[in-house]
């Protein structure tokens, strides 16, 4: 698809009108501006769609700079069409997409989220490495009504019941994602009111954090289209199950993956823990990037298989590193990181992960051993001897942690780092002691 021909081809035979050139801000806000397709041939090489640079200095609440952020209202920056992500979307007819990548003249910008992903992946290259992952996404449906949005159902997990129900959106958006390329593995109702998870097949590190911008707007716009309401806000009922976005991944070399030993089941290789280990390591830091709004906090408890604290287990669903419970003589391939939602901005998310792992892979970092069982079962002497820490339980504290994070902040890069620490501090500012249903409302517009 990198060929104009190619692509204005499509453009003529689907009646495309505008092609959103899209970018996801530090805020995890989806953005667009769409270029009338009359004019988009001056797109196709060259400078590209013109921002602010202040874009990247917004917070989740409203169209206005964080302070601190070292932006300003004056200067540009311009999107970059990545011409292979190019298509036509399925819920929006007359409109196509493009993924961008946010450019300073000829080089990256330092502020762009995609091109700090493709830095990583460069330097997992650069230690021989090929990362795959999915983000497995758990989302809410409501019916809109008078009193506000409803739970689509009070069902519980894998009800059937919840399948018939939605059966026309969820077969209407498999539709979509697989117009667009993405793989659907799966679909079921889960625990909580109107929840569903619709797993999609992993990818190259790029390719996946790109499936979760188009999984997002697919299910959104989808949803849209049947009167519905789809949210991926963690935690929109206090008490019930929270959405997560479990971020799997894995490793390769040469093609080969590095999960475990060449034969084996269970036996994770060298390099596999001492990047686990590492993820773990700066997990508490790392939560400011992949579960960073104030909403994701209330869904990381112990009891909620959200993966409250730094420990790993196979098959354990209340560590924050899963590694799925090998099968009918299938090994272990990949693992689950749990403490991630989808109000983490997915190239800053990933790329923020791979940078964790690569730093327990330079350190040669030991990963402690499996726990089996919930770890809000050992006592307080239980964890700390073996090394379990509770993980931050608010916003302020992962900024906090972050902050202090040399390892996360020279992997971002000092301009992404403050820009994106400006706009967390404003969101835990603006937010921290907002009621509930206000914090929900808010985010249900935005996630
Ligand atoms: N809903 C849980 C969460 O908040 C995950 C449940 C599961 O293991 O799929 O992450
Ligand atoms: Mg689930």
């Amino acid at each position: 698809m990198a060929f104009t021909n190619d692509i204005l081809n499509l453009i003529r035979e689907r009646d495309v009108r505008f092609v959103r050139f899209i970018w996801c801000d530090n805020a995890n806000v989806i953005r667009a501006k769409a270029v009338r397709t009359t004019f988009i041939e001056s797109y196709l090489h060259g400078e590209g769609v013109g921002i602010a640079a202040a874009q990247q200095a917004l917070p989740v609440m409203y169209d206005a700079l964080a302070p601190g952020s070292g932006l300003t209202p004056a200067g540009e920056a311009h999107m970059r069409a990545d011409w292979n992500t190019f298509a036509p979307l399925p819920y929006a007819p007359g409109h196509a997409r493009v993924l961008t990548d946010i450019y300073d003249g000829e080089q990256p910008w330092a502020h762009c989220p995609r091109s700090f992903l493709r830095r990583m992946i460069a330097r997992a290259a650069d230690h021989g490495l090929q990362v795959f992952a999915a983000f497995e996404n758990e989302f809410s449906l409501l019916r809109p009504s008078e009193h506000g949005p409803q739970p689509f159902d009070t069902t519980v997990f894998c009800q059937t019941w919840a399948l018939d129900q939605a059966a026309p959106i969820i077969n209407a958006i498999t539709d979509a994602l697989e117009a667009q390329g993405l793989q659907v593995e799966m679909n079921y109702p889960e625990s909580g009111p109107g929840q569903f998870e619709l797993p999609v097949r992993y990818a190259d590190a790029l390719r996946a954090a790109d499936n979760q911008i188009v999984f997002r707007e697919t299910v959104k716009g989808v949803a849209r289209q049947h009167g519905v309401l789809a949210s991926f806000v963690p935690k929109i009922y206090p008490d019930k199950a929270g959405n997560g976005a479990h971020l799997h991944f894995s490793l390769q070399r040469d093609g080969r993956s590095l999960v475990v030993e060449p034969g084996q089941l269970y036996q994770l290789t060298a390099e596999m823990r001492a990047f686990m280990a590492g993820v773990l390591h700066h997990l508490p830091a790392l939560m400011a990037l992949t579960t960073p709004s104030t909403n994701s906090f209330k869904r990381i408890r112990p009891r909620f298989w959200s993966g409250a604290y730094t420990c790993w287990g196979i098959g354990n669903r209340e560590a924050a590193l899963r590694a799925p419970q090998p099968s009918a003589g299938r090994p272990i391939t990949n693992i689950e990181l749990k403490t991630s939602d989808a109000t983490a901005n997915p190239y800053l998310a990933l790329g923020a992960v791979i940078a964790a792992g690569l730093d327990g892979l330079a350190k040669g970092m030991a990963l402690g051993d499996p726990v089996n069982g919930d770890p809000a079962d050992l006592s307080d002497e239980e964890r700390a001897a073996r090394g379990i820490r509770r993980l931050p339980a608010s916003l302020g504290e992962a900024i906090a942690a972050l902050e202090q994070d040399e390892l996360l902040l020279d992997a971002l890069g000092s301009d992404l780092a403050r820009s994106y620490l400006a706009v967390r501090r404003a969101e835990w500012e603006a937010m921290k002691d907002m009621p509930h249903e206000e914090e929900v409302r808010l985010l249900l517009e935005r996630y």
